[in-house]
């Protein structure tokens, strides 16, 4: 069930539109509609958790499966590590003190040429 008035919820039921770098059964992943890098996407797990600090010892093995996808769509972008002066940049902002807008769980990908807009 998606949570009422959740931006992500509704993004995951395709309620509202995303352009979608990667779905599964427990996980989207799409396009940031405010880029900060060359490529910015957010992962996200379809079940509604609004913060990491909600996040309990049971949710582990999610965590750990979204920040592999993570790894995995750097690949299919063409930004993972392979060496010399490549690679990514993985966040999760968690509360106003961490920055975060949107309080359904996402891990943010982001990659490219530098100065970044944000999360630099
Ligand atoms: P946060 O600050 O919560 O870590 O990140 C939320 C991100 O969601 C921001 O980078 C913001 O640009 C992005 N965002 C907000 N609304 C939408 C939307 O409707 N569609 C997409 N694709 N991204 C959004
Ligand atoms: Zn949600």
């Amino acid at each position: 069930m998606s949570h009422e008035n959740c931006l992500f919820c509704k993004i995951a039921s395709g309620e509202i539109p995303s352009t979608k770098v990667h779905e599964d059964e427990e996980f989207l992943a799409f396009y940031d509609i405010r880029p900060a890098a060359q490529t910015h996407v957010l992962v996200i797990p379809r079940r509604h958790i609004a913060t990491l600090s909600d996040c309990v010892e049971s949710d582990a093995p999610l965590l750990g499966r979204m920040m592999v996808l993570a790894a995995r769509l750097a690949e299919k972008l063409g930004c993972s590590y392979t060496g010399g002066e490549t690679g990514f940049r993985t966040v999760i902002n968690t509360g106003p003190g961490g920055g975060q807008e949107v309080y359904h769980l996402h891990a943010h990908l982001l990659a490219g040429p530098r100065p970044w807009l944000r999360m630099g």
